[in-house]
């Protein structure tokens, strides 16, 4: 396998990262990309390497992720932004601090450090939070990043090691061996990964992966304004309950100064036009938490596609109808987390490796039988 040739489609977070796995392990690689490196979802992202414990096996995916993304700070260059700042998850009363407290057990059992604050603490580490706060968990080992640039930083890095990226190049169609592109061209390779997050059903009909739609705002520049990514307890029940729409606050500190205020869930299809009410729903929020927000500036609002599943966990493996067909798609909210950790799974599978995680969770077999399958081996 080692020296096989790898189409890789889709240059998002997730693409890059499978294209830089599978280089480095000899293989020779393309990545194709419709657009630009860095582009799609990816560019509309936070950029938080957060540990979330939706499911254990949304855990163990996050956790092995970040442990991975640790390994790789130092090579990652000043355009990817990181920051070490931590995560403090907001208790509001004292019904959440049990959640905290559970989470903590949690989050121990995954090996993962954490630290509980009570609400003088909280205040202390964050004084612009509306006072009366029951406390918080601190997870210091979560990280910020900026995720176009993480995305450029595993393609060039693929490149280095021998693979090939050619942007602006649109994917047509999937065949057993090779990929059709849009001009008519011809792409062999041993093996395909569909990597082109939400899209990706585009290439593959019927793999249930729908996007879901989501706002950020982003503010002028208030060094020093908070110093943690601020997430309300709440936020996990925001992104499980796959409801029409809701909001949750989600602060991040840019190390620009700026500020990154989030978050939105919706399901509209396509339709990526500013939704005022969602989005006012979503400040108000972040208001709620820290007052003085109401003062700054928002400079720019954008909307983004998360790749979502019905149960939370993206597709990780092989396509088992059509020889050579892989799938890494469908991170719905973390996939700028779990790139790293997807592509180490997916990379281990390929070449007949144990990954460090049960892989069996991602496999795409737990959702082929609901997907149509119009493959057929090319002549
Ligand atoms: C508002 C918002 C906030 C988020 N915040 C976070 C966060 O803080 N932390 C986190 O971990 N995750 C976050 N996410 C989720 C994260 O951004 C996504 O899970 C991740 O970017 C998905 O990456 P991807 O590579 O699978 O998809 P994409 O980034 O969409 O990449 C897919 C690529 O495939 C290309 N493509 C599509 N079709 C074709 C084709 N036919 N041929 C060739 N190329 C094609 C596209 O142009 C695109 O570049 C957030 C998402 C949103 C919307």
């Amino acid at each position: 396998m080692a020296s096989s040739h790898a189409v890789v489609i889709g240059g998002g977070i997730v693409g890059a990262a499978c294209a830089h796995a599978l280089a480095r392990e000899g293989m020779a690689v393309t990545l194709l990309e419709s657009a630009f490196v860095g582009g799609g979802t990816t560019a509309a992202g936070m950029g938080h390497l957060v540990v979330m414990d939706d499911s254990e096996e949304q855990l163990a995916l996050t956790a092995l992720s970040l442990q991975l993304w640790e390994e790789l700070a130092d090579a990652l260059p000043g355009a990817c932004e990181w920051d070490p700042c931590g995560t403090l998850w907001l208790a509001e009363d004292v019904q959440q601090l049990e959640a905290v407290r559970r989470k903590q057990e949690l989050y121990a059992r995954a090996g993962v450090s954490t630290e509980i604050l009570d609400s003088a603490a909280l205040l202390e580490a964050e004084p612009m939070l509306r006072p009366g706060l029951a406390g918080a968990l601190l997870v210091p080992g979560d990280r910020i990043l900026y995720p176009p640039g993480a995305a450029r930083f595993f393609a060039e890095e693929a490149q280095r090691s021998g693979a090939l990226f050619r942007e602006g190049v649109a994917v047509r169609e999937i065949r057993a061996g090779e990929v059709v592109l849009a001009n008519g061209e011809r792409v062999r390779g041993d093996l395909v990964v569909n990597a082109a997050g939400a899209a990706a059903p585009a290439l593959m009909p019927g793999l249930p992966i729908v996007p879901r739609k989501g706002h950020l705002a982003i503010t002028d520049r208030y060094p020093g304004f908070c110093r943690h990514q601020l997430v309300e307890l709440g936020y996990l029940t925001s992104a499980h309950v796959m409801s029409s729409e809701s909001v949750a606050f989600n602060v991040q500190p840019r190390r620009t100064g700026q500020l990154l205020i989030g978050s939105s869930r919706e399901l509209v299809g396509w339709d990526g036009r500013t939704n005022r009410a969602v989005l006012g729903a979503m400040l108000r929020r972040a208001v709620d938490f820290l007052p003085r927000l109401s003062e700054l500036a928002v400079t720019r609002v954008w909307t983004g596609f998360r790749p979502a599943t019905a149960d939370k966990l993206p597709l990780i493996g092989p396509w088992e109808e059509v020889p050579g067909l892989w799938i890494a798609a469908g991170h719905e909210g973390l996939g700028i987390t779990t790139a790293p950790a997807t592509a180490r799974i997916l990379a281990d599978l390929i070449l007949d490796r144990t990954p460090p995680i049960d892989p069996r969770p991602y496999l795409p077999g737990r959702v082929q039988a609901q997907a149509a399958s119009p493959y057929e081996a090319t002549p």
